[in-house]
């Protein structure tokens, strides 16, 4: 038995100093969703957990001049359901509402949302029965040549093939929304694009974080084309499931013509993915289902299917067309 301390932090600067007193041994924790269940499997084993929950001004919902400012401990059925009723940003509120199930977004928090961990189920296999250079640096990757339906064809390594399993995250890289941060250092902001670290041979890596830095808030600018946007995902079962592969649209369109599309996948990448080649292969041309789905194939041009994931190359092409025609349809309305 391994014994653990829990505090309540009154302040982040409480919370900050807590963590640094720990010297590597602690936890931050909003809604537990993710922690606790690591905890259980052994892939997590704090020695303190330092709960955000009480922390003054983390929470809410505010608009700030031009942006909209998610705090970082706002509950993601709250944060869903105001902009849901407000209508503004769909891709947002449609990230979260199909995220986990309703339960768990009554509990869980967009940090937490942030910084969850892969669902590799190597990586989550009982108290290591698995090598995995995530969990274990150096140990190898039992995905690669093993089941991996599940895994990445996007920004793999030789070291781990392991989704990023969040759908808020893949939406705000769509939205070029920025994460505010604070730490040990002080304060600074980073785009949501940097939040998450390609494997590369540090897949352990997973977060741009500094040691003891706090995901205080998200800012989404508030543009015209945030409400010509859409969240797709495509899953094993409609509701609780994860994404097999998922796109998050932002379109802006003049008359027929695509000006600007901003597209980012999930369920597919290492990373949430950024799909540069199917923006290009839209800009200035008209939007037809046919073009929809050849910038659909060009996001996926590079990549680097394993054994049993292939078919997400040509799900996730069908799942970009599909996204981009929900889209402009929100852009005549
Ligand atoms: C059965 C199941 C199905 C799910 N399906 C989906 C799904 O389809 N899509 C999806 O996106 N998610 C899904 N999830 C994941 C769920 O959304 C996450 O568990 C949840 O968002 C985590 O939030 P939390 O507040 O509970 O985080 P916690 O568990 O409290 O924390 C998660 C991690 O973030 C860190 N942390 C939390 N807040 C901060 C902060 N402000 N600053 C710094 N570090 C912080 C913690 O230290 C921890 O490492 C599912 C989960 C389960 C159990
Ligand atoms: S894919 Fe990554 S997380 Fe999964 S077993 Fe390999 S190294 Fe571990």
């Amino acid at each position: 038995m391994r014994p653990i301390t829990y505090t309540r932090a009154a302040s982040l600067e409480a919370a900050i100093a807590a963590f640094a007193d720990a010297r590597g041994e602690a936890r931050y924790i909003a809604g537990g969703t993710t922690l606790f269940d690591l905890m259980k499997l052994g892939v997590e084993r704090p020695a303190l957990l330092i709960d955000l929950g009480a922390v003054p001004g983390l929470d809410g919902i505010r608009i700030e001049g031009d942006a909209l400012r998610l705090g970082a401990t706002a509950l993601m059925s709250d944060v869903a359901e105001a902009l849901a009723a407000r209508g503004e940003h769909p891709v947002l509120s449609e990230s979260l509402l199909k995220a986990a199930s309703q339960q768990l977004r009554n509990m869980a928090t967009i940090g937490g949302n942030l910084l969850q961990r892969t669902r590799c189920p190597y990586f989550r296999a009982g108290h290591g029965a698995y090598p995995c250079n995530r969990r274990q640096p150096g140990s190898g990757c039992a995905a690669i040549g093993g089941l991996d339906r599940g895994q990445a064809v996007l920004g793999t390594s030789e070291a781990c093939t392991a989704v990023s399993a969040g759908d808020l995250p893949v939406a705000l890289v769509a939205l070029d929304a920025r994460i505010e941060l604070q730490g040990p250092e002080g304060r600074r902001s980073i785009p949501a694009a940097a939040l998450h670290r390609l494997p590369g041979e540090a897949p352990d890596q997973e977060f741009a974080l500094r040691p003891g830095e706090i995901i205080t808030a998200v800012v989404v600018p508030r543009t015209g084309a945030g409400r010509a946007s859409t969240y797709h995902k495509v899953r094993d079962r409609e509701s609780y499931a994860f994404a097999l592969a998922s796109a998050a649209v932002v379109l802006e369109m003049e008359g027929g013509v695509v000006r600007e599309a901003r597209i980012a996948l999930g369920g597919v990448g290492t990373v949430p993915w950024r799909a540069a080649p199917a923006e290009d292969a839209l800009r200035g041309r008209a939007l037809t289902p046919e073009g929809a789905l050849a910038a659909g194939r060009a996001a996926f041009a590079e990549a680097r299917p394993g054994q049993h994931n292939g078919f997400k190359t040509e799900l996730g092409a069908r799942v970009i067309a599909e996204a981009l025609m929900i889209a402009a349809g929100r852009s005549r309305s």
